[in-house]
């Protein structure tokens, strides 16, 4: 990796032929065209607040140093911002006359400022570390420096490392708060546009988890018709299955569900009405895990985390289970009592037992003192596997 650190680069050299867009609230260019300021998916401005801004403007009034600024190379003089979008944004801002400070207790704008502080804020320049080289190199520095203020997400990273016609065109689908279909996706997934967050499912979804080895292997495509069907395919799969949208669908593993569930047919009325049953059930204590239970054949109870039996009702049962059992001289486990082994009269103790549903849960059966029924672990477990 390169990295060349800067310390020639102005104000003014910045601020030539900077461009602000008011609508989307971006600093987009400058630096002659030669910078980004803010990539699509970074987010947008936020130093408007009359006060970050300001102190901006304050800091080059005073000669306090602006911090540190890092550039990503991404291209024979092209740069994108990867730290610094908020300050450059704000004094290209300023020089553009956008907003006003304080200057010895009057409100002045750039162009009434006293030539010589015109010329202050012009003439500061930037310190700036502008990086290019090989992924896992960039990669491992963007890791190490620490970047000041919110930090950057591993999928803007990304972005930055693997940057190039793959990322841009994703992120023009993926990264767009303006894009019609966001409503649509928030159903399913978590996160924001902003944030790269619809970005980094669809690249999660298509490559199975490696994010990183599928951006590097099409870095240089200028398409992402991949991209796109196949996360078109999930969302349209899992919205064709489950009619209702339900708050806990949101931010699951629907790219693995696709996989495992796409070749079986389903009924969207039969699955609706599993949800709702599954919803208004008070021993169901995972939501969450509902539609993978709905979509596995509803077998497995685990993923419903279902309510088990208080300790009270164990000891209660318990002991009631042995008494009767001593009676006859049997074993306290059911189970183990018309077996025909050694354990056929053994009576086993509390720690020893585990507390079973009579009539199943997945069958109806509630988690009630009635239905409870204590099991030596061995048949506890066999039952259960069933
Ligand atoms: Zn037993």
């Amino acid at each position: 990796m390169i990295t060349t650190l800067r310390t020639d680069i102005t104000v003014k050299d910045i601020c030539d032929g900077f461009v602000y867009n008011q609508l989307e609230g971006k600093g987009l260019f400058g630096l002659s065209g030669k910078l980004t300021i803010q990539p699509e998916y970074q987010r947008n401005y936020i130093y408007a607040d009359g006060k970050r801004d300001v102190a901006v403007i304050d800091s080059m009034l005073k000669d306090y140093p602006l911090g540190l600024i890092y550039f990503v190379k991404i291209a024979a003089d092209k740069f994108e911002v990867l730290d610094g979008q908020q300050r450059i944004t704000s004094f290209g801002r300023f020089v553009t006359n956008k907003f006003a400070v304080k200057v010895d207790g009057m409100e002045q704008y750039f162009e009434s400022l006293a030539p010589e502080l015109q010329a202050k804020i012009l003439n500061t320049r930037l310190t700036i570390y502008e990086c290019e080289g090989e992924e896992p190199e960039i990669k491992s520095w963007f890791k190490t420096i620490n970047i000041a203020g919110v930090p950057l997400t591993n999928q803007e990273l990304n972005n930055a490392i693997y940057s190039g016609p793959f990322v841009t065109l994703a992120k023009e689908e993926f990264s767009n708060s303006q894009n019609a279909n966001i409503q649509k996706w928030s159903a399913y997934v978590s996160g924001s546009a902003n944030r790269q967050e619809f970005l980094e499912c669809a690249l999660d979804w298509v490559s199975k988890g490696k994010i990183e080895d599928y951006m590097a292997l099409h870095r240089k495509d200028t398409n992402i018709n991949e991209l796109r069907t196949y996360f078109t395919s999930v969302i349209d799969w899992v919205s064709t299955v489950f009619t209702d949208v339900e708050s806990e669908m949101r931010g699951l593993e629907w790219g693995r569900l696709y996989e495992t569930y796409k070749n079986q047919p389903y009924s969207p009325q039969v699955v609706s009405d599993q949800i709702k049953n599954l919803y208004a059930d008070p021993y169901v204590k995972n939501r969450k895990g509902i539609f993978e239970y709905i979509l596995g054949g509803s077998t497995d109870t685990k993923l419903l985390e279902v309510r088990v039996f208080d300790e009270a009702t164990k000891k209660s049962v318990y002991a009631k289970q042995k008494a009767e059992a001593e009676k006859k001289g049997i074993s306290n486990c059911p189970l183990c009592a018309i077996g025909n082994n050694t354990n056929k009269n053994k009576i086993w103790t509390l720690a020893e037992m585990d507390a079973d549903h009579v009539s199943a849960w997945s069958k109806g059966g509630a988690t009630a003192i009635e239905n409870c029924e204590m099991l030596c672990k061995t048949h506890n477990r066999a039952k259960g596997n069933k």
